[in-house]
């Protein structure tokens, strides 16, 4: 039964809402609403399509007057709430009949409407009466009498001829699709409820056929790939015996040395459009595709949609808004997508090129870039040395790999997940990486890459695209950065905003530039045994982590201490009086010790000693669970030289940066804490360097003592924990490690499997766990702020870097997140849109 309201015309003062009517009937009510020629068209609700598709009969009579207009004909097209969650195509030439068919010939020419005749009977046939496709691919003079004939032979009946009964047989043939579980299943991939609601629009139609110029086309504003402002889009011309001559053509909309344009054929039609978009651009504030006809001159603006866009192109159309007054400065920081920064950031794949997609895995890093294929960390350095960018292909990366990641343009590895090795010193250094690629396998002994059932030999060339976790075969074509002005202007607007701040994880001087060059409010995070990951700094830790005598490991802190005095003395010049937090050493010694006999053997030739003395003391390192063994303050309480050399290096560092500059307060972090005792037995240790670096500079300085929450045991006993810091901060990587009992490296076998099958909304180590991670952070910064109100509290895991934790570390009231240094921007972004 039809209820008032089921059916209602767009007109400027109709009730049309985008809840019941969805965007489409929305936004031709504010084209309509700007006095744009649109056909007649009618919005039919939610509710009513729903009634429908349920059996119920459909409210046609409304509609009927349609068809006594013009050419007699209607379009139907979906109108969900967004147009990101599609719907059942468009039908087009509803009411066409033998007497309108008739009619039409007389107007477009027979050829012409035996076209549009044939185009509905077929598209009615197969859609909605559901018959075979096959029998109705007829083409040419007598197709259509033909088709009409199979369909008389199929179903005993003629053709519809009732332009209502066609129209409510489409409109039903619709609403049942929308309910159908592939349409359900393919909306709920995009983001929308099961039960999402459907509206439609039935629209009057205007041909793009006739005499004088006719054809149909759309036209943005902005090139879709850059954001720049230029006409685009496209006018498929039907011309009868008009300058231009007879027959469909396609022409260029602007002027264009490669054929006619609308601009030239039809000046005034041109001039209208602009218009239009102009018009368009500032009443629905939004960069605008509008679909058009042209019906022997006269337009009709039959559609418009937001323009679908690059990364790229969205950060400088909604600067371009905010710089025109269409939108305010805060409303074009909340139309950016953060990640969508990440983009600009590196290289792109160009959306518009093809791509021979090989393997894919998760994209730890993003950026595109493209290499030869190599399989060792020195195939890639003597690659580098010949000026031939590689891609550093392995099973997993390990400390000796690092110098083969510097040399390398991207990086690729068999396992891993977001946290693994590669994955975080990629996105250290800023490298496109794909973790995880279990669809590939690599024969390193003959040097071969074998993906997708085809096989790559060292020297190949593929692109890595760590934006998509996609490795396409060969050179994608690629986009360059977009660092520009849009891009620092739009950041400048999200600082304004005054959201959580955003500190830097950061472990080289290299790292520290980055962060200051994205505007990093300090260091959140240096990880210090980072910084032993060079080749030529490798034996050192290796002889400390390897003297099991005291008098030996004095030797080897002792070559250590000065690396490490001079880059705490560049870390704080670099960045100037801004926080710098050091991690003390945190080295899950297993990434230290080598994996195979030729390391060992190597090693034993670096430290003099025989092999079987090495190995023996390899095998003594060994831990069977390296990742809950011999790490973080476990290793600073056991061998507490180690901790006292890297204080000593931190003050040291203080008095002689704060000589030269900007006075430094270093903050000093202690990782994986798990009892209140470990905290008051490191302090009174790094007290006591303090006093003694004091005494010996004759120099004063202060500094802040903190713990890194990444035990469930640390985030319970926060309470305890905080009487001895000045800070906490959240290791949400190991924190989710041992919240799941999940290891951080070998998830990326099954994680897909676990995501995709949803036993875990997402990687819990790419976006924070709210409902179990995040309780234990909100009940340890809780305990904590019980005990000592105005501590600061942070996170510096990967999660530092994630748009919807950096909400949730907002919503807590969190001080700051860290994350790596190319995710500043996101990170600044999704700072401001949590505070706005
Ligand atoms: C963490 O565990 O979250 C962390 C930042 O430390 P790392 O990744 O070095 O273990
Ligand atoms: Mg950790």
């Amino acid at each position: 039964m039809q209820r008032a309201g089921d059916i209602t015309e767009i007109t400027p003062s109709a009730a049309i809402e985008t809840t019941r009517h969805g965007w489409r009937a929305k936004c031709l009510q504010r084209l309509v609403r700007m006095a744009l020629p649109v056909p007649r068209s009618f919005a039919i609700c939610s509710d009513a399509v729903h009634a429908i598709a349920g059996g119920n009969p459909v409210p046609v009579s409304a509609l009927a007057g349609l068809f006594d207009q013009g050419d007699g004909l209607v379009g139907v097209r979906p109108s969900a709430a967004t147009p990101d969650w599609g719907g059942p195509g468009t039908v087009l030439n509803v009411g066409i009949n033998n007497d309108s068919h008739a009619r039409l010939a007389e107007r477009i020419g027979t050829q012409n409407a035996d076209a549009v005749y044939l185009s509905f009977v077929q598209n009615y046939a197969i859609h909605i009466a559901r018959l075979d496709p096959d029998m109705f691919a007829q083409d040419g003079p007598g197709a259509l009498a033909e088709a009409l004939r199979c369909y008389r032979d199929e179903t005993d009946e003629e053709f519809p001829q009732d332009p209502c009964q066609q129209l409510a047989e489409v409109l039903r043939s619709m609403a049942r699709a929308w309910d159908g579980p592939t349409a359900r299943l393919l909306r709920q991939a995009k983001g929308a409820p099961a039960d999402a609601p459907l509206g439609l629009v039935v629209q009057h139609m205007a041909l793009a056929m006739g005499p004088g110029l006719s054809g149909s086309g759309s036209i943005q504003f902005i090139d879709p790939v850059t954001g720049i402002a230029r006409v685009t889009g496209r006018f498929r011309g039907q011309h009868h015996g008009s300058a231009v001559g007879t027959g469909a053509e396609t022409l260029y909309l602007t002027r264009d040395p490669r054929g006619m344009s609308l601009e030239e054929v039809a000046p005034e039609i041109f001039a209208d459009l602009v218009r239009f978009g102009v018009a368009a651009r500032e009443r629905l504030r939004e960069e605008m595709q509008i679909e058009f006809v042209v019906t022997e001159g006269r337009i009709s603006i039959i559609d418009a949609a937001r323009v679908k866009r690059s990364s790229r192109a969205s950060v400088r159309i909604a600067v371009a808004l905010a710089d025109d007054g269409v939108i305010p400065r805060p409303e074009a920081v909340m139309r950016v997508e953060p990640r969508a920064l990440a983009d600009l950031l590196h290289h792109q794949v160009d959306p518009r090129a093809p791509r021979d997609l090989i393997a894919s895995g998760i994209n730890a890093s993003p950026g595109a870039a493209t290499g030869r294929i190599v399989f060792s960390a020195a195939a890639a350095q003597a690659s580098a040395a010949r000026d031939e960018p590689c891609v550093l292909v392995r099973r997993e990366t390990v400390p000796e790999d690092i110098r083969g990641m510097h040399a390398s343009v991207a990086v690729l590895t068999e396992r891993g997940g977001t946290t693994s090795h590669a994955a975080v010193i990629a996105r250290g250094l800023g490298l496109p990486c794909i973790v995880g690629a279990s669809g590939l396998t690599i024969d390193g002994r003959n040097r071969i890459l074998r993906a997708g059932g085809r096989s790559f030999r060292e020297g190949e060339v593929v692109t890595i695209d760590g934006t998509s976790g996609e490795v396409l075969a060969g050179a994608a074509a690629l986009l360059e950065p977009a660092l520009d002005d849009s891009f620092s202007r739009l950041l400048e607007w999200a600082d304004a905003a005054g959201g959580i701040g955003v500190r830097a994880n950061a472990d080289t001087p290299e790292d520290a530039r980055t962060a200051r060059k994205f505007t990093a409010q300090g260091i959140g995070l240096c990880r210090t045994e980072h910084m032993f990951f060079d080749m030529d700094r490798l034996p050192a830790m290796r002889e400390m982590i390897f003297a099991d005598k005291p008098a030996d490991r004095k030797l080897a802190l002792d070559r250590i201490l000065p690396m490490q005095r001079q880059d705490f003395i560049a870390l704080f010049e670099i960045m100037a009086g801004l926080p710098v937090t050091i991690r003390l050493f945190d080295p899950p010694l297993h990434e230290f010790l080598p994996h195979d006999r030729e390391g060992l053997r190597e090693l034993a030739e670096s430290l003099d000693l025989p092999l079987s003395d090495v190995t023996r003391r390899v095998e003594a390192l060994s831990e069977f669970n390296p990742m809950l063994g011999m790490r973080g303050v476990r290793l600073g309480i056991t061998v507490p030289e180690i901790y006292e050399m890297q204080a000593r290096a931190i003050f040291e560092a203080t008095v002689e940066a704060s000589r030269k500059g900007d006075p430094v307060v270093p903050e000093i972090m202690i990782p994986l804490v798990s009892a209140m005792r470990e905290v008051e037995l490191v302090k009174t240790r790094v007290d006591a360097v303090a006093a003694a670096v004091r005494n010996e500079r004759r120099a004063d300085f202060t500094y802040r003592l903190g713990v890194m929450v990444e035990t469930p045991r640390a985030a319970l006993r926060a309470g305890d924990i905080a009487a001895h810091s000045a800070f906490l901060s959240f290791g949400t990587n190991d924190l989710t490690q041992m919240t799941y009992g999940l290891s951080r490296d070998d998830a990326g076998r099954f994680m897909g499997i676990y995501v995709g099958q949803r036993v875990y909304a997402e990687d819990p180590f790419h976006i924070l766990d709210q409902d179990g991670v995040g309780e234990l952070l909100l009940t340890g910064a809780q305990r904590a702020r019980q005990q000592k109100p105005g501590i600061t509290i942070s996170v510096c895991g990967e999660h530092g870097g994630n748009p919807e934790s950096i909400a949730f570390c907002h919503e807590a009231g969190f001080d700051y997140v860290s994350c790596s240094p190319f995710r500043v921007p996101v990170a600044r972004l999704a700072a401001a849109q949590s505070a706005i």
